[in-house]
């Protein structure tokens, strides 16, 4: 089944397993967008990581995975929201991609000076809450590396990733440690004995090549892996593409922005348009659209339009 994450726990819940198979879904986020098989490939393995990480967190708002470079690729974002529906950005700098810039390093990170921005956004009907925001530097050559690195320096959660993504699909298979039930201690000596389980279950998703993640079906690969060890709390989730913009937002970012600067950009360019980051969807403001926005009875920014 594609389109879906699945999640279960080791009997003994010591691990934690999530995997996620994404098809139509993510050909439909980027069929707008002309990226770069290179560019692609990260942000595929970036979307896969996001709704993992996402869906082993308690939180109902949004999780957003950022990662600005310095190299042919400036920026790139993924949100996923509690209910696993996702969006995707990518902002290219003007250095070009050639038969270099293959590796993540080559693409994002060539001097070392990338970031890695991890921030949890509070739910849209809950706007008064706190954002979490924390920021460190690209460590590793992959984007499962920096992951895992992130997970345990700041989440102190041992996980392991793989990803892979081509422009059909993108793929991910997450083992986090789960810290209170990582071991027993031994009645006789009184000593702490960590469990062997995570110790087998990550050399054998290690055996995993990327053509298996690319080519067997997720239930195929699953039961490839996991079938000797009894699982806990099977959970599917379907998981969707939905960007979430609306002309009444953007009406409220023209006036965030300010009646001098709107009415100088209509009257340079005879209207205004702002195109969606993240899906392209022009909104276009004649000049009597314009003028209605700083009006006092104008155009509410709330919920009317859309
Ligand atoms: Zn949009």
């Amino acid at each position: 089944m594609t389109d879906t994450l699945k999640k279960f726990l080791s009997e003994d819940r010591s691990i934690r397993v999530c995997s996620v198979h994404l098809e139509s879904v993510w050909q439909q986020s980027v069929a707008s967008h002309n990226y770069h098989t290179a560019v692609q490939k990260v942000l595929g393995e970036l979307l896969a990581a996001a709704t993992l990480l996402a869906s082993s967190l308690k939180f109902d708002g949004s999780l957003l995975l950022q990662i600005q470079g310095t190299g042919p690729i400036r920026l790139l974002v993924v949100e996923c929201r509690a209910d696993m529906s996702f969006r995707t950005t990518v902002k290219m700098s003007d250095q070009a991609i050639d038969d270099d810039h293959q590796t993540f390093k080559d693409l994002i990170n060539p001097d070392g000076l990338g970031r890695f921005v991890v921030v949890l956004k509070p739910p849209e009907d809950n706007p008064d809450r706190q954002s979490y925001q924390g920021v460190i530097a690209l460590e590793g050559s992959t984007i499962a590396q920096v992951l895992e690195f992130y997970m345990l320096q700041s989440e102190q959660l041992e996980t392991r990733l793989w990803l892979a993504s081509n422009d059909q699909q993108c793929v991910g298979l997450m083992l986090q440690k789960m810290p209170e039930y990582g071991g027993v201690v031994d009645k006789a000596s009184a000593e702490y004995i960590e469990s062997d389980h995570w110790a087998l279950a990550t050399h054998l998703c290690e055996t995993l090549s990327q053509d298996d993640l690319l080519t067997l079906d997720q239930d195929t690969r699953l039961h490839r892996l996991f079938w000797q060890t009894p699982v806990l709390n099977l959970e599917d989730t379907q998981v969707t593409w939905r960007c979430g913009c609306s002309r009444g937002r953007v009406i409220g970012m023209l006036q965030m922005l300010g009646q001098v600067e709107v009415e100088s950009i209509c009257a340079e360019q005879g209207r205004v348009t702002v195109s969606c980051e993240f899906c392209d969807t022009p909104y276009e403001f004649e000049p009597a659209d314009v003028a209605m926005l700083f009006t006092p009875t104008g155009i509410d920014s709330g919920t009317t339009l859309h």
